[in-house]
């Protein structure tokens, strides 16, 4: 990570979970910057567009987006012939219905619970995917 980006991170202007750049907001009449993928956000100093540190919070948002993550890399990475028979799987292991299965509604314990299962049946099934996506989270 370059210099120049560590101190945008620093600023709120890069989200430090996701690495994009973030948007300024208006939250009950402060400036916020925001990130537009996981909604981690930091206040700005009074009358400017400058974020008073990182980006934070959301810790649920980031947790989703991490479960979502190693749910997406099952089935397309062909550990589960389909989407759908990934959902079935996934809803299996985590003792739901099929139906009650969904990211956007997960509980931070239910993410790593999602986490812990997709996890371990890409560590099992491809070591070598499993490497690469640790390194990313
Ligand atoms: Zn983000």
């Amino acid at each position: 990570m370059t210099a120049d980006t560590e101190a945008k991170i620093r600023r709120g202007e890069i989200c430090s979970f996701c690495g994009l750049p973030t948007e300024v907001i208006l939250h009950s009449g402060w400036r916020e910057r925001k990130c537009p993928s996981c909604g981690a956000s930091v206040r700005c100093h009074f009358g400017t567009e400058r974020g008073m540190g990182r980006v934070a919070g959301s810790s649920l948002k980031r947790l989703r987006k991490e479960a979502h993550r190693w749910f997406d890399a099952v089935w397309k990475n062909k550990i589960k012939k389909s989407r759908y028979n990934a959902y079935s799987w996934l809803a299996l292991r985590m003792h739901k219905n099929k139906d009650d299965v969904h990211f956007s509604l997960m509980t931070e314990e239910e993410c790593r619970q999602a986490i812990e299962v997709c996890r371990h049946i890409i560590m099992k099934e491809n070591p070598d995917l499993y490497r690469d996506l640790s390194e990313k989270s």
